[in-house]
């Protein structure tokens, strides 16, 4: 491999690359895995460093972190009070990292660390955000395919935000992108979807997922859908939205009974009192339907606002043909946004 930029940048933040692993009871798994990552980070240039979140595993997770050979690397392990669940380990490990380009990994080795060369080299041509996307995903149910399939198709339709499919949070980013993360406030997070709506360029590595090394998953169905339910509506406001298509519908519905109730009066008997209780029910439950949806919009609103989120983000700025970066300090909040 080339001899990358990232070894004379070296100095400037203290590492080439940051290896952030949120580890939740991977006792059995965790000196295979730090064996792989170890050796892959060992082959790059320059300096690395592995910082290991222990999310408050219940088993020896912790012991076993503190067991592992440094290999001539920085090694961080970083002991969590208790469980926080996976996205706040790696937010955490990500508030940490120093490196100049910061790579998530799970620590089950589904996502296997060998890929870093290869990520490091698209970053290299022009990536700031390289997603490792599953091409196939080895010992898992079908119940879990089907259902990770639903959930990334909902979501890209009902955020607006294109968050890429088959994608977990097996990501390399570079240093601009984790200050931006880092900055934003949210408190339920959803990483993969705040790294998407960042936008720059990302770019998708395809890969098999094997299946996990050792011990068994921690996202079992409730899990799946709590972090179904934070990404969808940490991204979008749609299923609030979804009450004034229903308050038209409703009312559609009362309009066409109301004619019906006047048809039925002249042309025949029916049911008297039927046609028009129901199209008065229509109507005032349409009218209550809207109130609802109005209400909605304006906690939608509070919601986003809320949020603080970047307006917009700069990826570059030109100054007389030279290139200037938005976020030369690379300190917290300090990108260049419309906030
Ligand atoms: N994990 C964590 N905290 C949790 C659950 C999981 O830090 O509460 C870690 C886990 O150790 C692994 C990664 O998050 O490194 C992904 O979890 P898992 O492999 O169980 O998820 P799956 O791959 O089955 O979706
Ligand atoms: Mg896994």
């Amino acid at each position: 491999m080339a001899r990358t930029s990232v070894t004379r940048r070296k100095n400037q933040t203290g590492f080439a690359v940051s290896v952030v692993v949120p580890c939740f009871n991977e006792e059995e798994g965790i000196a295979e895995f730090h064996r792989r990552l170890a050796a892959a980070l060992c082959a790059l240039p320059g300096s690395g460093e592995i910082i290991y979140v222990n999310d408050g595993s219940a088993d020896q997770t912790l012991q076993a972190l503190n067991r592992l050979p440094d290999e001539g690397l920085c090694l961080r392990v970083v002991n969590l009070s208790r469980n926080f669940g996976h996205q706040m380990a790696a937010s955490a490990g990500l508030a940490l990292a120093r490196g100049q380009r910061v790579l998530i990994i799970d620590a089950d080795l589904q996502d296997p660390p060998e890929l870093l060369p290869d990520m490091m080299r698209l970053m290299d041509e022009g990536a700031d955000v390289v997603y490792g996307q599953r091409v196939s995903r080895r010992g898992e149910s079908r119940f879990k395919l089907a259902s990770a399939a639903l959930f990334y198709r909902m979501l890209r339709r009902l955020s607006g935000v294109d968050i890429p499919r088959d994608a977990g949070d097996f990501r390399l980013i570079t240093r601009q992108i984790a200050d931006i993360l880092n900055a934003m406030p949210e408190q339920h997070r959803f990483l993969r979807g705040m790294v998407a709506m960042v936008g720059f360029r990302q770019v998708a590595l395809p890969y098999e997922r094997d299946a996990r090394h050792a011990g068994v998953t921690h996202y079992p169905l409730g899990r799946m859908l709590g972090l179904a339910i934070d990404g969808i509506t940490g991204f979008a406001t749609a299923p609030l939205r979804a009450f004034f298509q229903l308050s038209a519908i409703v009312g559609l519905m009362a309009v066409a009974l109301a004619g019906w109730t006047l048809y039925s009066y002249f042309a025949f008997s029916t049911t008297p009192g039927w046609p028009s209780l129901m199209s008065t029910v229509l109507f005032f439950s349409a009218i209550q339907i809207f109130g609802i949806a109005l209400i909605g919009e304006y906690v939608g609103r509070t919601f986003i606002q809320t949020k603080s989120r970047p307006l917009y983000l700069v990826q570059s700025i030109q100054e007389n043909g030279k290139p200037i970066k938005p976020n030369r300090s690379g300190r917290k909040g300090s990108h260049a946004s419309g906030r």
